[in-house]
């Protein structure tokens, strides 16, 4: 099996997460996107790292 770039965002593979900050993977039960990464509580959680506008919306 190779293994080529991680996945990082919202529902990745089957409903899963991961956060950018800390690289925190979960499985999302909800609908909705969550608000915070559960591990690190960052808002920015499915957010690059280098794009950090609060405001803009990508
Ligand atoms: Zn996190």
């Amino acid at each position: 099996m190779v293994k080529e770039k991680e996945e990082y965002g919202h529902e990745i593979n089957i409903k899963g997460n991961r956060c950018y900050r800390c690289e925190h993977k979960w499985i999302q039960r909800e609908e909705d996107k969550p608000a915070v990464c559960p591990k690190c509580k960052s808002p920015y959680w499915d957010k690059p790292k280098t794009k950090f506008n609060r405001d803009e919306k990508i």
